[in-house]
């Protein structure tokens, strides 16, 4: 450390560097009063030093190279919002080499290499913050591995990714397909130019990675979480729901189930009467359910440069703080013990038990619903509720929409009753499911 200043290398000038740089010039007193010192940004990469930025780059040195950043000799902590696996992997275990904590937003990164980096930076005792990494603003992280210590941790249910909510909800709300909100969103800048990690479900599976680990004390374990995006849900389904008094959301959800684990990202059902239902646009919204605490909703932006500045900020004072602490006594960085991480079994989806929305297209004859509901009671699957759509809706081929609501069924007898019901002459299309959480 150089005296009472803390000097930090910023690897990465895009929307969140460039955030952090504004927020930490902004409220330099603010954030000086409270970590007990200045913090200062000595140096910075980014791939094109050329390119016009949205923050004051005076004082700070710039290179192309990120690693002359994390081994610049004034440098006391590296933050790295570069994003991606490669370089950002090697980068940040060459600053834990060197004893500098890191401190990233990078969930794509923790949610697939976070057990080796953690061993690495334990081993030399050193930090690693990642409040950024989920939910943006929101302080999740910190509030569910402290605030919540006291607590067994039952489930999380989180609206982790801001663009599929916001097409979800453009969807309900201007009655659109899903492909011409996507489009529009990312015309205006709401979208990626690539937006495949935000709609087929891969981003809310990393974030989903790093809340199951630390609500559990289990390791990361992104292979093992059943994702499912949002390009198949239609303006029909959105109707159905709403009619029935529920909305779509597009849930991470990790719960404690019997002798295991569910981890799952998926659309889903959810009453309308939830506030985390009312979460709309571009907002994330999580709710943690604990056996003392009970329901927790946390919410806030999900995203943008300057909220993700926020949580990357905060974890820079927390990471000044405790740099006299020795590292056995520092919040691990999974929430538990890193000796005492559990290896409760992360369940199949075959072994996961939901309540179940499931349209059908059937050929408006007699016999059919009952041949429907003849495959259902065989299978032992109960149904809450039947809804034939009027007759005006009738397809070319004479079909019409069959909404069916079941009650809780084990996912691999529900695929079972699915395919019976498929191979039936008066089933027309394959028949959409969609999963249904009460979240009480
Ligand atoms: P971004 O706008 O694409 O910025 C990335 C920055 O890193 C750019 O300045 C880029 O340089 C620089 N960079 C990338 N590869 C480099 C390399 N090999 N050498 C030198 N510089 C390199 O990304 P972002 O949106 O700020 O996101 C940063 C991280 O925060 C990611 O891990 C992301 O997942 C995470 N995050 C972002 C948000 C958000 O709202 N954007 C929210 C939460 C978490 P150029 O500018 O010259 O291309």
């Amino acid at each position: 450390m150089n005296g009472n200043e803390m000097k930090v290398g910023l690897l990465g000038l895009g929307c969140v560097g460039c955030g952090v740089i504004r927020a930490l010039s902004r409220n330099q007193e603010e954030i000086e009063r409270r970590a007990g010192r200045r913090l200062n940004i000595v140096a910075a990469c980014a791939r094109d030093l050329n390119k016009e930025r949205d923050c004051d780059l005076d004082g700070i040195q710039l290179t192309q190279d990120p690693q002359q950043v994390v081994d610049h000799p004034e440098v006391d902590v590296v933050i790295e919002l570069m994003g991606g696996i490669d370089p950002a992997r090697e980068l940040i275990l060459r600053a834990i080499d060197q004893g500098r904590p890191v401190i990233t937003a990078n969930k794509h990164l923790i949610a697939l290499h976070g057990s080796e980096i953690f061993a690495h930076a334990e081993q030399k005792g050193v930090n690693i913050a990642f409040e950024a990494a989920v939910a943006g603003s929101i302080p999740i992280i910190k509030n569910i591995r402290e605030s919540l210590s006291g607590n067994r941790i039952e489930w999380i249910a989180g609206i982790i990714n801001g663009t599929g909510n916001y097409i979800l909800t453009a969807m309900e709300e201007e009655g659109r397909p899903f492909a011409e909100i996507l489009a529009e969103a990312q015309r205006l800048g709401y979208a990626e130019a690539d937006p495949t990690f935000d709609v087929d479900g891969t981003d809310a599976a990393h974030k989903l990675t790093i809340l199951a680990s630390i609500a559990f004390g289990i390791p990361l374990s992104y292979d093992h979480v059943h994702v499912e995006g949002i390009s198949d849900i239609t303006s029909e389904n959105i109707a159905d729901a709403r009619s029935l008094g529920y909305r779509i959301k597009h849930l991470g959800i990790a719960k404690r189930a019997g002798e295991g684990i569910e981890l799952r990202v998926h659309p889903t059902l959810i009453p309308r009467s939830r506030l985390v239902a009312n979460v709309a646009g571009v907002m994330n919204a999580v709710v943690v359910k604990s056996d003392a605490a009970g329901a927790h909703l946390y919410y806030g932006a999900g995203a943008g440069g300057d909220p993700t500045a926020s949580a990357v900020i905060a974890d820079l004072v927390d990471v000044v703080r405790t740099l006299t602490t020795d590292a056995e006594n520092r919040v691990p960085h999974l929430a538990y013990q890193p000796h005492a991480l559990s290896d409760i079994p992360i369940l199949p989806i075959g072994q996961v038990t939901t309540a179940c929305y499931l349209r059908l297209q059937a050929i408006d004859r007699p016999g059919v619903l009952a041949a429907v509901t003849d495959i259902l009671g065989g299978l032992g699957i109960s149904i809450e509720a039947i809804r034939q759509r009027e007759p005006d809706i009738q397809g070319a081929d004479g079909s019409v929409p069959v909404i069916l609501l079941t009650h809780e069924v084990p996912e691999d007898r529900m695929d079972q009753a699915l395919s019976r019901i498929e191979e039936l002459d008066d089933i027309v299309a394959p028949v959409q499911r969609i999963r249904i959480e009460l979240l009480k």
